[in-house]
């Protein structure tokens, strides 16, 4: 055994990935701790005193050196949570963000105040967040998920087995509504949701290091103004939605009157309203067929 503790390791991979500029680095510390000891966070600290054997020092290092080069920690322990839900997550897909919380919230309030057993579509859905989330929380909800890449929706699939939603929850390959056919897909849709990739060619930039470098380009960057796949999307909402079903889309912070412009034009909506998330940034766009 090493006299490296519980205790000490947290101390020193803090103030390292603090050095080298890491958001959060006391909790991507103890993500990676737990991690490598196969614990759960909690433990580390009833913990605290235990030494950690040699062979867990080098995976651990190995990792700590990997995160301070700013790959991010979901990737190296291959999970992340979102909606107090655990998720599977590889670089085929988009690290769920908190801020897509406030859409599934949204998604699970309007699901519930209604009786009948619901349809629901999630378009681009990655690692499968959106869909997951609702069906684990609004128990008769169907979803019909699509993204028109592959190797992300194995990992939805594997998020959809983990939970045991495979009778709920459908995974369809192909690029926004283009998979799902009319009557068939159980369409229309009393819910819509999308968290699409929305970055501009000037933001995609400036995106930090960690997402740049170590997320797909294809989830992030929707075309020069950022706005292709609202565009698209709105192009063909109104042939999938009920009459008094509901669209969400989550946006980036300056996107919501572009965004609720190209909703108007489609004379598909009777209401839409942007939300604003935690940090008080614009971050939902709710579109109601007919008035609330
Ligand atoms: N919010 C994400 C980011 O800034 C972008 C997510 C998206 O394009 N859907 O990294």
């Amino acid at each position: 055994m090493s006299d490296w503790t519980i205790q000490k390791l947290l101390t020193w991979i803090t103030d390292f990935l603090l050095q080298k500029d890491i958001d959060s680095p006391r909790l991507s510390a103890e993500l990676l701790l737990a991690h490598v000891l196969g614990l759960r966070r909690i433990e580390l600290y009833t913990q605290y005193n235990k030494p950690v054997a040699q062979e867990q020092l080098d995976r651990l290092r190995e990792l700590v050196k990997r995160a301070g080069r700013h790959e991010p920690v979901a990737h190296l322990v291959g999970r992340t949570e979102f909606y107090s839900i655990e998720f599977e997550v590889t670089c085929d897909c988009l690290i769920p963000r908190p801020e897509t919380e406030l859409l599934v919230q949204r998604a699970i309030e309007f699901l519930r105040k209604r009786s009948d057993s619901q349809h629901v579509c999630d378009l681009c859905t990655g690692c499968g967040t959106i869909a997951v989330a609702i069906a684990k929380n609004v128990p008769d909800v169907k979803v019909v998920a699509t993204d028109i890449s592959e190797p992300a929706l194995r990992v939805a699939a594997r998020n959809v087995e983990k939970h045991q939603l495979q009778d709920r929850v459908d995974l369809l390959e192909g690029d926004l509504f283009e998979p799902v056919i009319p009557q068939l897909d159980v369409s229309p849709f009393d819910l819509i949701a999308s968290n699409p990739p929305y970055v501009s060619a000037a933001e995609y930039e400036t995106l930090d290091k960690n997402v740049k470098d170590y997320e797909p380009r294809i989830a992030l960057y929707a075309g020069e103004g950022g706005l292709d796949v609202y565009r698209r999307i709105a192009e063909k909402v109104g042939q999938f939605l009920k009459p008094d079903g509901i669209l969400l889309l989550e946006i980036g912070c300056s996107q919501g009157p572009a965004v609720c412009e190209l909703l108007e034009r489609t004379g598909t909506f009777a209401e839409i309203q942007v939300e604003k998330d935690l940090q008080k940034h614009d971050r939902v766009v709710v579109a109601r067929r007919t008035p609330a």
